[in-house]
């Protein structure tokens, strides 16, 4: 009997902390759905009154910018700067939020990654050698078509390659991209500042930054990597890190190749 009383006595509290832990989830669950909607709501507050203050400055700029008095083109066109970074923060969290909610999924269509990649690649390569810096692309043909949403792809190449360079002081940057079965796999090296080991574990998580790394421009939100991790995650992909500092960094995504989106249309005649 008291066998019998032992084990009902730890069935009760075994249901009392999966209820507590339960109503625990929900009030997280809760939490977070209030926090993605102010989010939201701040930033579509924002958006309208930052583009219509950027606007006049930038007409100033291009009208009378060579009428200006020098310190006077000189402070606006910081002040333009300046409003452009916030208006990329909040285009930035305005994306990220609607990830979050599941207001945005990614439209898939056959694409051939490589070209692509490439391309996107070369969009950089300009601003990585001006920073004294070699970008070597090695994206050679993949067997297939991969299924990936074209402007979601670019926000993550984009977002990885443009990491590289900022972190990168001496060397360069290599993107490449292979099949791995029925993954393809892109790697943005580096032989840039590096990670050090404590803040991997953070490093994608919205708003992280390495406040004491080196850069070459103290530009950015913390947001870039939460986006491609959310981004690879919308394809049924990953991210992930491998770093050491001094030596450099490797961020690799691994997406499925996956299936392109087909709307179900009903030929003439056909429906049921
Ligand atoms: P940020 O806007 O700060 O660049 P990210 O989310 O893109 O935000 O990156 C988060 C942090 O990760 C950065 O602040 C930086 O410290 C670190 N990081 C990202 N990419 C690299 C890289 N290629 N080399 C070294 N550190 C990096």
């Amino acid at each position: 009997h008291e066998l019998l009383a032992g084990q009902v006595a730890g069935a009760v509290v075994d249901a009392r902390a999966y209820a507590a832990e339960r109503a625990r989830a929900e009030a997280l669950a809760e939490l977070d759905r209030a926090k993605t909607t102010f989010f939201s709501d701040v930033s579509h507050e924002l958006r309208t009154p930052l583009t219509l203050l950027l606007a006049p400055i930038t007409d100033a700029l291009t009208d009378a910018g060579g009428e200006l008095p020098p310190a006077v083109r000189d402070q606006l066109a910081l002040a333009l700067r300046n409003g452009q970074r916030l208006k990329r923060l909040v285009d930035d969290l305005l994306e990220f939020v609607s990830i979050e909610s599941g207001r945005t999924a990614a439209v898939r269509v056959e694409t051939d990654l490589a070209t692509a990649t490439a391309e996107l690649a070369g969009v950089l390569r300009a601003a990585a050698e001006r920073a004294g810096l070699t970008l070597t692309v090695d994206c050679p043909p993949l067997p297939r078509p991969a299924a990936v949403d074209p402007r979601m792809w670019e926000k993550v190449v984009l977002n990885l390659v443009a990491n590289a360079v900022k972190y990168t002081f001496v060397g360069g940057i290599t993107v490449s991209l292979r099949a791995q079965g029925d993954e393809v796999v892109l790697r943005v090296s580096d032989t840039g500042v590096g990670i050090p080991a404590a803040e991997l574990p953070a490093l994608f998580e919205r708003f992280h930054r390495v406040t004491d790394s080196p850069a070459r421009s103290r530009e950015g939100t913390g947001l870039g990597l939460a986006l491609v991790r959310e981004l690879a995650a919308l394809h049924g992909g990953t991210a992930d890190v491998e770093s050491e500092p001094g030596v450099g960094s490797t961020f690799t995504v691994r997406l499925p190749f996956g299936e392109p989106d087909t709307t179900a249309v009903p030929l003439p005649g056909t429906a049921a």
